[in-house]
């Protein structure tokens, strides 16, 4: 049976998987969602025996149903491969009383890896089924880690180019060092003069320019978008808390049918919703502990039924949850809205035009399994020192949120059920925040020197991706003033 995929914003517009990832965004500027969510067809037993490939499949074609099994499989073979340092691709570990499944095992040490990674082959097969001749180019702008991964999921995917623009000094010397020492016959990197809004309004009056669409497509190509709200980008993230529960089975943590509770890091909302998608698919779950940095409008949004995003915007050492509009919310809210496209849109649009939204009481009550809770910049760097100091584990910034914030849901709840924390990030990709937690002292250091001392601390060797830029080349050394983007784009495309 195929699966049919509706906008959050209007009742008229359906679309296949495949047409759906091509897509991106609905024409209303909703996202995607499928009409049901599938259950699993397999028991849990049975998943206990399976790799992360398999259960990468028995989730995925449930959703993408007009991929055939050759198609999937191949996108699958193809993304979960030796780009990850482990053959488990997300291992879970063991750390005092929570479980840890780490998601940054990929080629650029962050979560977005566990989808980007497989988002292009997603695109291009998508592409084909729909007799789609143009190639693909992927235009995105970046604060940091989504562009990397862009870049790594798409270099040298035949049929594609991805020009990624980032400002010129508003990332971290290790995040730029990333993405200008990127192989690949199809990427471009280009530093703006300007800030990451600059960036991403250039990026999206493209999107929207007819008279580029049109040139493109005389010339054979078409823009796309990478973006987190890409259904291509949040069903592969469904797989890997299904393989966290088969993993608490095996280990004994849990018996077959027993709940485990989630903690995710959150920012755009779309790793916490793929757990949720896990638990309708028939994966017990418990509590989604969603945890905020100190920009905590999720947190307020489940304590009050308010989603305001006029507030200050702090930047902090999890810049990769610095975000006031949780993109991917928008499929929870028309999920507990009766999946009413009417009063989903007009929450939307209150809250592009006005900044706030306020959810009926009857949602409200929809949201009891959330729970909603926030680390300040303090308790997220005594919650790495802490546990550094007791386990000799070394997380991230961004999963010390979740850590210090799982800590704050115990000590309400004292819920004894299990909970797996998603570990969203390598320390090395946040050294300097990580070391400066657990010894201020260290902030003297350079960036590499610290990369250095963490391996000295940590029993986890330096990754890959990290001793490879290190001595990489640049190969991109484009710098442009915000209006000259177009202008750089159409000399790349040779328009
Ligand atoms: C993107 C990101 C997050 C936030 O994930 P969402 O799906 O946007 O909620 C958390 N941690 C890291 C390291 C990330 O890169």
């Amino acid at each position: 049976m195929s699966l049919i995929y509706r906008s959050t914003r209007n009742g008229e517009e359906t679309a296949s998987a495949s047409e759906a990832i091509l897509k991106g965004l609905t024409s209303d500027g909703g996202l995607f969602v499928p009409d049901c969510i599938p259950k699993l067809a397999v028991s849990l037993e049975d998943l206990t025996k399976m790799s992360y490939q398999e259960i990468a499949y028995t989730v995925m074609k449930e959703f993408l149903t007009d991929f055939t099994e050759e198609e999937l499989k191949n996108c699958i073979q193809n993304a979960y491969d030796s780009k990850f340092d482990t053959e488990e691709i997300a291992p879970l570990v063991k750390v005092g009383n929570a479980y840890y499944l780490e998601l940054f095992h990929g080629s650029t040490i962050a979560f977005k890896d566990m989808a980007l990674s497989i988002l292009p082959h997603l695109l291009v097969t998508s592409a084909r089924k729909n007799h789609v001749e143009n190639e693909i180019v992927i235009l995105t702008a970046t604060s940091g880690d989504t562009g990397k991964a862009a870049l790594a999921g798409f270099a040298d995917v035949p049929g594609t180019k991805i020009i990624v623009f980032y400002p010129k000094s508003g990332v971290s010397p290790i995040q730029e060092k990333q993405m200008i020492t990127q192989k690949g016959e199809n990427t471009y990197v280009i530093g703006i003069k300007g800030n990451f809004d600059d960036a991403q309004t250039g990026v999206k009056k493209m999107f929207s320019n007819k008279e580029l669409k049109e040139i493109m497509n005389s010339k054979g190509y078409q823009f796309s978008s990478a973006n987190s709200i890409n259904i291509g980008r949040l069903v592969p993230q469904v797989v890997y808390y299904v393989k966290a529960y088969a993993e608490m089975m095996k280990n004994g943590a849990l018996k077959a049918g027993e709940p485990m509770n989630v903690v995710v890091p959150t920012g755009n909302f779309g790793n916490i919703l793929a757990a949720f998608y896990a638990k309708q698919m028939g994966i017990p779950i418990g509590k989604f502990i969603c945890a905020s940095n100190e920009n905590k409008v999720l947190f307020d949004f489940f304590q009050t039924g308010e989603y305001n995003r006029k507030r200050e915007f702090f930047v902090t050492s999890s810049p990769s949850m610095d975000i006031l509009i949780s993109s991917n919310l928008e499929r929870l809210i028309y999920r507990i809205a009766g999946n009413d496209p009417v009063q989903c849109a007009a929450f939307m649009n209150a809250l592009t035009q006005e900044g706030t939204y306020t959810i009926t009481e009857e949602m409200k009550a929809q949201l009891s399994e959330f729970f909603g809770a926030y680390a300040t910049e303090e308790e997220t760097a005594a919650k790495i020192k802490a546990v550094y100091e007791a386990e000799k584990y070394v997380m991230d910034t961004h999963t010390a949120v979740a850590a210090a914030a799982y800590d704050k849901y115990m000590a309400e709840s004292n819920d004894k059920t299990p909970a797996v924390i998603a570990s969203t990030a390598s320390p090395y990709k946040f050294t300097r925040s990580v070391m400066d937690a657990i010894d201020p002292a260290y902030d003297a250091k350079t960036d590499f020197e610290l990369v250095d001392e963490l391996c000295k601390i940590s029993k986890v060797c330096v990754p890959n991706a990290i001793e490879e830029i290190r001595t990489a080349p640049v190969l991109h050394d484009t710098v442009c003033e915000t209006e000259a983007m177009e202008t750089e784009v159409r000399k790349i495309l040779g328009l």
